[in-house]
């Protein structure tokens, strides 16, 4: 219908154009890019995307080529809970201590960087696990050029190991395998490059394309080897960024101090940041008035790769956040009060997300043609079942899909990518955690948990059938 008006002819022609090509679609329907080109060519005009941007996007001018060096890599941790995510980062951060840092006072601020015995500097970010990692993504940041997924060789693949390894690989970031742990005598690290190997991730020394590296966060074994690694997985991704430009980058983690007033930890990604430079971070702003590294040193730059801890913003930016270097006072201070205002419209007209109470309304209302459900439950088997019998409640109105399916419960990240795409969850024989629950309320998704798949089913198609036949 929308395309039919931009190119204005009818939504009659546009479907039947679809349908020439074998499509059959109907009129509210979505279409791919490739087939707007098509069609569109059909009826004689040339398609041109652009990416939707906000109104308050700071414009960023494309670096020429002579302006861009080496940087750093940015990696996160990610893996099963207990499989040494915080050890690992931790002995790397200790273990790194060069000369004339040592006696500075360590503190956590969200990312820290650290010199390599090859003398390459890799900037960790200091929040492990991969929920972090996608609201940040969910945020529209891309701060992690190479994440380490963390194994225990003591244990198995375990529900969040998979989790991690389809977060980066839907965010296409590399992945390194660390199998943690060896110093334990009852590790076993070819049990964990075999269940690797069932989920489609073949290790090197198996003929497969993933490096992988045993270490120990307790003894240090390893270790170096796996920044190597890292290190030379940066390599092929080439990363460049110009470091003689006003500093842009992304927020890590925000807070307010009662001494201090807001700190903020924030990764310069590219350009380099000075100490009295106007800084614009989501609806806030303020000059930089000191930064610090993890140790606790002051900095007056800051360059490409390097996380700071700042002071001087007038609010605490979400992690995530994109930040900009601005030309004065005045102009971040508009951008920074629009963007206020943007949020405070936003938040009082917010969409709420689907439940299954709300279909009937919605579909009486009109343009209700897709039901997202996440689905998690205790075996593989009763989740097969169940999502299949969700599929097959599909009818010619309202498509059933199902957008991720998977054992274990019911996780922050689960409600994330509910919350990102309008889903419901439905959990069969597992509860959410404590953190998902809270953050399914906040974001107002539903999660509906059944003991008999019976029962889940015929309360989707209740639901459903009460969309189909509006009782209004
Ligand atoms: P996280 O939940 O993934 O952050 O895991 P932690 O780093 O908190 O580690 C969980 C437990 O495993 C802690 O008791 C650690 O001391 C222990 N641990 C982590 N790495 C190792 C290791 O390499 N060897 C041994 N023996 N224990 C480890």
């Amino acid at each position: 219908n929308d395309l039919a008006s931009l190119m204005d002819v009818t939504a009659n022609d546009v479907i039947s154009a679809c349908m020439s090509l074998g499509m059959f679609v109907s009129i509210n329907q979505r279409l791919d890019a490739e087939t707007i080109t098509v069609i569109a060519d059909e009826f004689g005009y040339d398609v041109d995307f652009t990416e939707a941007k906000e109104e308050t996007d700071i414009v960023e001018v494309e670096d020429d080529e002579s302006t861009l060096e080496d940087r750093a890599p940015i990696v996160t941790i990610m893996g099963h809970v207990d499989h040494g995510k915080t050890s690992l980062l931790d002995y790397i951060r200790e273990s790194k201590v060069t000369e004339g840092e040592a006696g500075g006072i360590t503190q956590h601020i969200g990312a820290y960087d650290v010199m390599t015995n090859s003398g390459k500097r890799v900037a960790f970010l200091d929040t492990p696990g991969h929920e972090a990692f996608t609201a940040m993504r969910a945020r529209g940041a891309k701060i992690t050029d190479v994440a380490i997924i963390v194994v225990a060789a003591d244990d198995s693949v375990m529900p969040q190991t998979k989790e991690a390894i389809n977060h980066a690989q839907v965010a296409g970031v590399p992945i390194v395998i660390a199998i943690n742990k060896v110093d334990k005598p009852n590790a076993n690290p070819d049990k964990i490059k075999e269940d690797l190997s069932n989920i489609n991730i073949l290790v090197e020394d198996w003929g497969g394309k993933y490096q992988c590296q045993h270490v120990s966060a307790k003894t240090g074994e390893g270790i170096d080897d796996l920044l190597d690694k890292v290190l030379l997985e940066a390599e092929i991704l080439e990363l460049k960024a110009n470091a003689n430009k006003p500093a842009v980058g992304s927020v890590v983690e925000a807070s307010l101090d009662k001494g201090r007033g807001y700190v903020s930890t924030i990764m310069v990604q590219a350009g380099t940041l000075r100490v009295g430079d106007v800084l614009l971070a989501g609806p806030y702003f303020g000059k930089v008035k000191a930064m610090f590294d993890h140790r606790g040193q002051k900095l007056d730059a800051a360059g490409p790769s390097t996380p700071v801890l700042m002071l001087g913003l007038d609010g605490a930016p979400q992690a995530g956040d994109k930040f900009n270097v601005m030309e004065s006072d005045r102009e971040a201070r508009e951008v920074a009060n629009k963007r206020e205002q943007i949020l405070r419209e936003q938040s009082i007209r917010t969409k709420k997300h689907i439940t299954l109470d709300e279909i009937g309304r919605r579909l009486a209302i009109g343009s209700f043609k897709e039901l997202n459900v996440i689905v998690k439950g205790d075996v593989d088997g009763s989740i097969e079942a169940l999502a299949d019998s969700l599929l097959k409640l599909s009818t010619e109105e309202v498509q059933v899909n199902i957008l991720h399916k998977a054992v274990g419960q019911i996780s922050e990240s689960d409600v994330l990518l509910a919350s990102a795409s309008d889903a419901v969850i439905v959990g069969f024989q597992v509860r959410p955690s404590g953190g998902a629950r809270k953050l399914a309320e906040t974001e107002e998704i539903e999660i509906r948990l059944y003991s008999i798949i019976y029962d889940a089913i015929n309360d989707v198609k209740d639901a459903m059938e009460g969309m189909l036949e509006p009782t209004s």
